[in-house]
């Protein structure tokens, strides 16, 4: 268990240092294997584990002192690291240790949650759904694994005021039974009941986001560390794995020296905005849960089922992520400014001439920032059809995606091949920031999506750059893909879905899927500018490279 975190600030810029030294504690076995408390039959006991969720208090200081009354005490291992991620929930460890602070409320809010076999004659107690009672409150309905349905119910609310945080509700007066009687009169006319309990719970959450994600881009936090909302709308857990995805690739490739520091700060940029739109959101969909439904249109205070449904339909877009859309940066080449698109963290790029704008209305169904739409498109080597996000594995490694319409003709030939020239010249990005004799596509894969017939052109009618030779492995086959019509599983229509001119277009992808840039297919210095805004050049030979850095 951690038990002192500092901080070297002198050597934060310093790309080989280990700035972050780390003291962990041993903890017995007995202490770091606590007995689970199983369910009882009345549904006093809940589950638990070696460090509470956010629900229970925060014991670290307990399990510390009871560490050092025992025959491992002062049994310490110092750890010195270049990173380190803080994801350790809302009672963060990590946050309290550098000092950050969470600012927000306590909603008014108490919700009794219940994981229960249901005994009902509501008819869609198997549906994913929400019922909105007159003047008793709301109940949400989510089925699950072996007849269980968890049920989220509003039970009361607090006596709190603005701004009073220490206000918190007192669980230890709530039960199941009186979490159940609640969920009856919401639901009646229809009626409900359980023999079986397998969890419960009562919690009144804040809504509070980190006033900052990080301490000199070197200690980040992450998840419930930095953001805690209501669990109503199904986000926590998604939007804190979010946390961690858009942060993994960044440090992965600042320590493997491909790009620099600067790419570590659209962390904030790009997550605490997400967190202050969800907690915004969920304070809306809180009030919605918990006010009174409109009788009929013209009930101007009361809740409209429009209303309602749009912010259910929005909760979900926030849950898989696919409405995420990140502002402009270094990494992100579109027109606007990065502080009002962002969380107000500057992000652009630090040398002008490598400002590079996309051409966002080339492809109608691509929106630079967003992720970008997965549709079937067949190898060109074997007409195997794959989803493209299957060809884009989150392995570190950025995508140049051209997309070169009908290379039969003369005019998309000529220029794909004028293309490749230049993505195989000294100066381009992948001769520049590819470290010397690694892969050729271990830092960038250069794919091509052309949409001539797949049977009239073949693999080697294309330029080396989309089929890179090995002397051991020969060409690869693998990137190289075709928009026609598979064998026996339809036609995916890539360029019809996106909006794909006709005479094509260059897609940069960021290692985690999000678009990066659109241009035109002549538009390869733009390219070059934009890798040119945030890696960095490789001069020193991949085998001379420092140890523990593959590429
Ligand atoms: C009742 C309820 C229902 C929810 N339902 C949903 C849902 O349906 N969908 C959804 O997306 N989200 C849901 N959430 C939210 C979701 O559980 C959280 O947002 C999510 O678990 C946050 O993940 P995390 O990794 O940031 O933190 P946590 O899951 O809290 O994980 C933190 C980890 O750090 C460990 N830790 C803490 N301190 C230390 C330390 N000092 N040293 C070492 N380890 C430490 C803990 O043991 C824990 O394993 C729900 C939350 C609640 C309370």
């Amino acid at each position: 268990m951690p038990s002192s975190l500092k901080i070297d600030e002198s050597v934060v810029e310093d790309d080989a240092a280990y700035p972050i030294t780390v003291t962990l504690r041993h903890l017995t076995e007995e202490e770091a294997t606590p007995k689970q408390s199983s369910t009882s039959a009345n549904g006093q006991g809940t589950q638990d584990g070696l460090f509470r969720s956010n629900l229970a208090k925060d014991d670290t200081q307990d399990l510390l002192d009871a560490s050092k009354i025992n025959a491992r005490a002062n049994s310490e291992e110092v750890i010195h690291a270049k990173y380190m991620i803080g994801a350790d929930g809302a009672h963060s460890w990590t946050r309290n240790q550098i000092g950050l602070k969470l600012e927000g409320d306590s909603t008014d809010y108490i919700w009794g949650v219940l994981d229960i076999v249901p005994i009902t004659d509501f008819p869609d107690i198997r549906m994913r759904c929400a019922i909105h009672s007159a003047d008793c409150g709301s109940i949400m309905v989510i089925p699950r694994e072996n007849k269980l349905v968890r049920l989220y119910i509003q039970l009361t609310t607090t006596n709190q005021k603005a701004g009073d945080n220490s206000s918190r509700a007192d669980r230890s007066k709530i039960n199941p039974q009186m979490i159940l009687e609640s969920a009856q009169r919401i639901l009646a006319p229809y009626k409900i009941t359980y023999r079986k309990l397998d969890w419960w719970t009562a919690y009144q959450i804040g809504q509070r986001v980190g006033t900052s994600f990080s301490v000199l881009e070197r200690v980040f936090l992450a998840g419930d560390a930095v953001h805690t909302h209501s669990p109503k709308a199904g986000q926590g857990m998604n939007v804190s794995m979010q946390d961690s995805f858009n942060l993994g690739w960044k440090i992965a490739s600042v320590v493997k020296g491909h790009a620099r520091r600067s790419i570590l700060k659209t962390y904030q940029s790009e997550r605490r905005r997400i967190a202050q739109d969800l907690i915004a959101f969920d304070h809306k969909f809180s009030r919605l849960f918990s006010g009174r439904p409109a009788k009929d249109v013209m009930d101007a205070e009361g809740i409209s089922m429009e209303e309602f449904k749009a912010a259910f339909e929005k909760g979900n877009m926030f849950a898989s992520g696919i409405a995420v859309n990140y502002g402009a940066s270094a990494i992100v080449a579109k027109e606007g400014s990065s502080e009002e698109q962002g969380d107000g963290t500057d992000v652009s790029v630090a040398i002008a001439k490598h400002r590079v704008i996309s051409d966002q209305s080339l492809c109608g169904g691509i929106t630079v920032g967003m992720r970008i739409p997965s549709h079937k498109v067949l190898s060109q080597a074997d007409a195997r059809p794959w989803h493209l996000h299957e060809v884009l594995p989150s392995n570190g490694r950025w995508r140049v995606v051209v997309f070169a319409g009908n290379t039969n003709e003369n005019q998309q030939r000529d220029k794909l091949w004028k293309l490749s020239e230049a993505f195989s010249a000294p100066d381009s990005f992948l001769n520049l920031y590819t470290p010397k004799g690694a892969r050729s596509d271990g830092v960038f894969e250069v794919l091509l999506i052309h949409n001539a017939p797949r049977q009239s052109v073949t693999v080697l009618d294309f330029p080396e750059v989309f089929r890179p030779f090995d002397e051991i492995d020969g060409w690869d086959y693998n990137k190289i893909f075709v928009d026609d019509v598979s064998y026996h599983e339809g036609f995916g229509n890539i360029y019809e879905a996106l909006g794909i001119p006709q005479n094509g277009c260059i897609v940069i992808i960021r290692p985690d899927q999000y678009v990066s840039y659109v241009g035109s297919m002549e538009k390869t210095a733009a390219v070059n500018s934009f890798f040119a805004g945030f890696m960095k050049e490789q001069h020193v030979p991949y085998e001379a490279q420092p140890n523990g850095t593959q590429v």
